[in-house]
């Protein structure tokens, strides 16, 4: 049997990118997968497919991170479907860079709203439904760990939130069983972060191995957490990109 049999995961963004990669991979390893997306629904209705091809449950959802209420539903909802939640994974998340003097208050609370607010209501909602074996992975970022080049205040801002609540997690609900871990991606091929974009270059260039990530890459190490290599590793945050905070 596969190592996430008869388990249930639900993340978040996963209709593209990372999150897409993330949520087929948990389906290859056995889990029932619940995804949220924004807007883009024949993306979702796609990604549901091949969850659906490899003989897992699927279930597409479209629930803005910005709106608190939908956040919990997609957690409830997720529960009242399959029976059960065992992983979270907060991987939507806004990628707004630029110098801090162009940086709006909209901006702001835009950002930390998807990036930092959803994932806080998606754990709180999530810990009240796990048992013994959940686990809760949130995706941060290289930029949360190095500052490389400028831009990045609102974002490495809102990507460093997470090490305070990955941290808090893995103390409240190691008690119970409940792991909680943050994986930093670097420089990822994905419509946010294009292998072929203006800046690539200057990115791949700032990591160890010289290239870019794939959403696989990243998909590898949540499932390693997910499953039962996870099981005595709470509170890490684990870099996945090439060497670039080194
Ligand atoms: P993409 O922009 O390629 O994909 C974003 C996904 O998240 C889509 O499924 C999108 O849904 C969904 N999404 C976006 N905003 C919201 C929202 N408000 N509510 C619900 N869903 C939303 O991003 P990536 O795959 O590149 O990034 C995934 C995560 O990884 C992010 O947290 C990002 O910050 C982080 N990351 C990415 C890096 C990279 O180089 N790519 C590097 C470091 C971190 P829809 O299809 O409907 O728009």
């Amino acid at each position: 049997t596969a190592q996430l049999d008869g388990k249930v995961a639900l993340v978040t963004g996963g209709s593209r990118g990372i999150g897409e990669a993330v949520a087929v991979r948990l389906a290859e390893d056995g889990a029932d997968v619940a995804f949220t997306y924004r807007s883009e629904e024949a993306r979702a209705a796609l990604v549901a497919e091949r969850i659906e091809k490899l003989g897992r449950r699927a279930w597409a959802v479209r629930a803005d991170s910005a709106d608190t209420a939908a956040v919990r539903a997609s957690v409830d909802g997720t529960v009242e479907r399959f029976g059960r939640l065992d992983i979270l994974v907060n991987n939507a998340g806004l990628g707004v860079l630029g110098p801090i003097e162009g940086i709006s208050e909209e901006d702001v609370d835009r950002v930390l709203a998807v990036n930092v607010r959803a994932p806080f209501i998606a754990a709180q909602a999530a810990a009240g439904r796990m048992t013994e074996g959940g686990r809760i992975i949130s995706i941060g970022s290289c930029m949360a760990e190095r500052v490389a080049f400028p831009g990045g205040s609102l974002y490495a801002t809102s990507k460093a939130a997470l090490t305070g609540l990955t941290r808090t997690l893995a103390r409240e609900l190691g008690p119970r069983g409940i792991t909680a871990n943050l994986v930093h991606p670097g420089p990822i091929d994905t419509d946010m972060n294009p292998a072929d974009g203006e800046s690539a270059p200057m990115q791949a260039q700032l990591t160890s191995l010289g290239s870019y990530g794939r959403p696989a890459d990243i998909a590898a190490t949540v499932a390693h957490l997910a499953g039962e290599g996870g099981r005595y590793v709470t509170g890490a945050s684990i870099a996945v990109d090439g060497g670039f905070a080194v």
